[in-house]
């Protein structure tokens, strides 16, 4: 089987990589830039066992998985395959990583095991993931091995933020750009790795994912999806109170986290839930679905209710409308609670406003 049938997309990325280790025109240094969670990482591991293998077949993007390559690759015990990245729960990737401690500097580290000689027939591979999370001093102490790789050795750094990197770093490497993923291959990676508990909360998580494996993961937290329930349960009902449901939204909130930072960013995903209510609900009314196909159950009864108003598909643009800017207010640091009372306050009246004037 191949090593490359588990890893999504990026086809075009392999086929590039297979031509140019085909003609032995492969680059020292490379950068895989693009947004996080569309597998990269994944992208870098493969072509390393590829380039590590000692029995590769006709095609040089393959590996054998059984080789005296292969085996250590797969067992994390390659001595020519190295990996630094960012330590989860840290905001940079440490210098002690790249060219050792401060008592060891320059006798361990990534940049010390690059320059050993690699086993016979064989080449070093070095991942840099995270690579954009180095400091100044780090970039620094690791531009010498980028300028002059060691014989025999690819560096091949991942990063998302093109502009975090030195311009020093960047103009050493090839660069090659990685897009997000398709939305049916993160509805199909969340469910093989079992991330959902049904085809409709992946239908749901990967529309909102941007092509993002992480983001999906993020919007499938138990904490965010008890909130998305009470939103859409709220919305569909008649006359709901709009400051009672951003109160309830807001409490939520402040259980997953009192941090500004994240709170913003969970403010942003409940205002993109409640986009996402009233686009499924735009959509629901110029093309019915069966109801047994509707991903969010609560539209139902809410679309009901919209096709006996006046104008449905005006309102439902005002209240789309409405999100948006309020996402946007987030945006330009307007605190969340202002922004959240603001907006259900207001989508509360529009939704009122119809049945008052009968
Ligand atoms: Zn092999």
């Amino acid at each position: 089987m191949s090593i490359w049938t588990s890893l999504r997309g990026h086809a075009e990325q392999q086929e590039m990589f297979r031509r140019t280790i085909g003609r032995q025109r492969l680059s020292q240094a490379y950068l895989f830039l693009g947004p996080e969670g569309i597998g990269k990482q994944q992208f870098a591991r493969r072509l390393a066992q590829a380039l590590l293998c000692q029995s590769p077949g006709e095609d040089p993007l393959e590996a054998c998985g059984d080789c005296s390559g292969c085996k250590p690759f797969l067992a994390a015990s390659h001595p020519d395959f190295l990996y630094v990245g960012c330590p989860e729960g840290k905001r940079e990737l440490p210098i002690s990583l790249l060219v050792g401690s401060e008592e060891r500097r320059g006798q361990e580290g990534l940049c010390h095991d690059l320059s050993l000689a690699p086993l016979p027939g064989s080449r070093k591979v070095a991942i840099v993931d995270d690579a954009d999370t180095m400091n100044d001093a780090s970039a620094n102490s690791f531009l010498k091995t980028l300028e002059e790789p060691p014989d025999r050795a690819i560096l091949l750094l991942i990063a998302s933020n093109l502009d975090a990197l030195l311009p020093t770093i960047r103009s050493r490497c090839q660069l090659v750009r990685f897009s997000a993923l398709d939305t049916s291959d993160i509805e199909q990676l969340l469910l093989e790795q079992d991330l959902v508990q049904s085809e409709a909360d992946a239908k749901f998580a990967s529309a909102l994912s941007e092509g993002s494996l992480s983001t999906a993961k993020q919007l499938l937290e138990p904490e965010l999806r008890e909130l998305r329930t009470l939103l859409y349960s709220k919305l569909s009902q008649p006359n709901f109170s709009g400051l009672g449901l951003s109160k309830s939204l807001l409490e939520g909130l402040g259980k997953i986290s009192t941090e500004t930072p994240v709170q913003r960013i969970n403010g942003q995903w409940l205002i993109r839930f409640t986009v996402e209510f009233f686009r499924s609900a735009l959509l629901s009314l110029s093309v019915p679905l069966p109801d047994s196909e509707q991903t969010i159950p609560e539209i139902i009864p809410f679309v009901n209710r919209l096709k006996e108003m006046p104008d449905p598909m005006g309102l439902l643009g005002a209240l789309i409308d409405r999100s948006v800017d309020a996402s946007s207010h987030i945006d330009q640091n307007v605190p969340v609670p202002a922004t959240l009372d603001a907006l259900y306050d207001e989508l509360a009246r529009l939704l009122r406003a119809p049945t008052l004037t009968r």
